[in-house]
């Protein structure tokens, strides 16, 4: 509750601040008007100041004007940063970690979220980090990963959308359970209130196109469900696009297919974000080159720095940047350090992210750490309370403020709302929801015995659907 009540404080100074700062570039402009003008312009003028101030004196007799702050106090700068702008964080594996461990029950002692949790992420460790915002990942892992090197079976199993519809459950019941300090959003005006009301703003991403059932309609009621952002593939190929994974297996890199040319029409049309992370660097491009919204990498890093398939090359992060879209550096030792994962530290993930703003600029990079999703994290970003450590790293590098909250939080929700507009866009036009399905689908059916539906040429009643169950 203190965090609550300093940080809706701060952010009602914030909002002050800007109000006079806007009410003093009119009034100097009206004394700008009244000099070259004419006289009783002036006159107007002063009178305008007059009652401005007595307007405004109310307020900044009360409101005294905070302390400058030492720029080469990061600790300092930080805290003021990340206590006005959210810290929004790209992806985060807790839901997965409550399934494996707890069977998704949190309703009891076992699960002592409030108290500590050995993992990444429990009460203390959001409020210490600063935590703004949090995309929780709703990952199901594929049925069989690429790296196998077989063949993935792509008519997968219902259990992975089952799966899925469990990870969304859990996500909302945990949020709910701890809504003291939990917002569930479904929208970037909402996480900027949940901010603005001391709460982590809870938003659902989706880690995996085959966590849909290869289906257009799942995609769209997983839509209603909450979920904001899709990972077009993880681990394996689905029937949208090729996985990184699978080129690192040697395997061919076909980019998007064409069903997942029109997977990427209806996220767009939908409003929701499509995720780059975990895709070939083909279907990276193709989904790039044919998205109307801008697409966000949820959990990645510069292929130029570190060599893993899955990571951004620099075509591919320019190409994001140009389409407004945003990169948010994961936390992932072997990813950061494929030489030796093991002397990961936080100044890899600093290297990461200052290599992207240098290249595309500021305006297009996040933090997406995938805290409870790894197993080991680098030195010095151990869990969620090490975000404002960070903050300052960058800071002593040399990052203004302004550029440290489009990092934070600004970016991605410029991002969000982007993409809402879009979708918007794309509805009003008319356009209606895909019908495509998958060439390869089984469709299963029962014999009963129904009417049927249609004639022939020859006027002769003739089956409506003659594939074969
Ligand atoms: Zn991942």
């Amino acid at each position: 509750m203190e965090t609550l009540n300093t940080r809706a404080a701060a952010v009602a100074s914030d909002i002050l601040t800007s109000q006079e700062s806007n009410q003093a570039v009119v009034l100097s402009g009206a004394v700008t008007a009244s000099r070259s003008q004419r006289g009783w312009l002036f006159g107007i003028g002063t009178l305008g100041i007059l009652l401005a101030s007595v307007l405004i004196s109310p307020w900044t007799a009360t409101q005294e004007a905070p302390a400058p702050i030492d720029p080469t106090d990061y600790a300092a700068r930080t805290k003021h940063v990340l206590s006005t702008t959210p810290l929004i964080d790209g992806h985060n594996d807790l839901p997965y970690l409550i399934r494996n461990e707890l069977k998704h029950q949190i309703y009891n002692d076992k699960f002592t979220f409030n108290t500590g949790l050995l993992s990444n992420t429990d009460r203390q460790k959001v409020r210490d980090g600063m935590l703004g915002g949090q995309f929780w990942s709703c990952y199901i892992h594929c049925p069989k990963d690429s790296e196998t090197k077989e063949d993935v079976p792509l008519d997968e199993p219902t259990w992975t959308l089952r799966d899925t519809l469990e990870q969304i459950d859990i996500t909302k019941r945990f949020v709910n359970e701890f809504s003291d300090i939990f917002q569930f959003c479904s929208n970037s005006t909402c996480a900027r209130e949940a901010f603005a009301n001391g709460k982590v703003g809870s938003f659902i991403g989706i880690e995996g196109a085959h966590q849909i059932g290869n289906s257009l309609a799942s995609l769209r009621q997983l839509y209603d469900l909450g979920a904001r952002y899709i990972t077009t593939t993880h681990n394996c190929d689905n029937v949208f696009g090729t996985a990184a994974s699978t080129v690192t297996a040697g395997r061919e890199d076909k980019g998007l297919t064409p069903f997942g040319e029109e997977y990427v029409a209806e996220m767009n049309r939908l409003g929701m974000m499509l995720d780059l992370s975990h895709v070939s660097h083909e279907t990276m491009r193709d989904v790039l080159r044919l998205s109307e919204a801008p697409v966000i990498f949820s959990h990645t890093g510069a292929y130029a720095l570190s060599k893993v398939l899955r990571f951004a090359p620099d075509d591919v992060l320019k190409a994001t940047a140009e389409k407004g879209g945003i990169i948010m550096i994961t936390f992932v030792n072997r990813f950061l350090r494929p030489d030796n994962p093991d002397a990961a530290t936080i100044h890899d993930v600093v290297d990461h992210i200052w290599h992207v703003a240098q290249l595309v600029g500021w305006d297009y990079v996040g933090v997406g750490s995938d805290f409870d999703g790894t197993p080991v994290t680098p030195l010095g970003l151990e869990d969620v309370s090490k975000y404002p450590r960070l903050v300052e790293l960058l800071m002593e590098r040399g990052a203004t403020d302004e550029q440290l909250r489009k990092f934070a939080g600004e970016n991605i929700l410029r991002v969000w709302a982007e993409v809402e507009k879009v979708a918007e866009r794309i509805q009003a036009e008319g356009r209606k929801p895909n019908e495509a399905y998958w060439e390869g689908r089984t469709w299963v059916r029962s014999d009963m015995n129904a009417p049927i539906m249609f004639r022939d040429s020859l006027g002769k009643r003739v089956p409506s659907y003659l594939g074969n169950p």
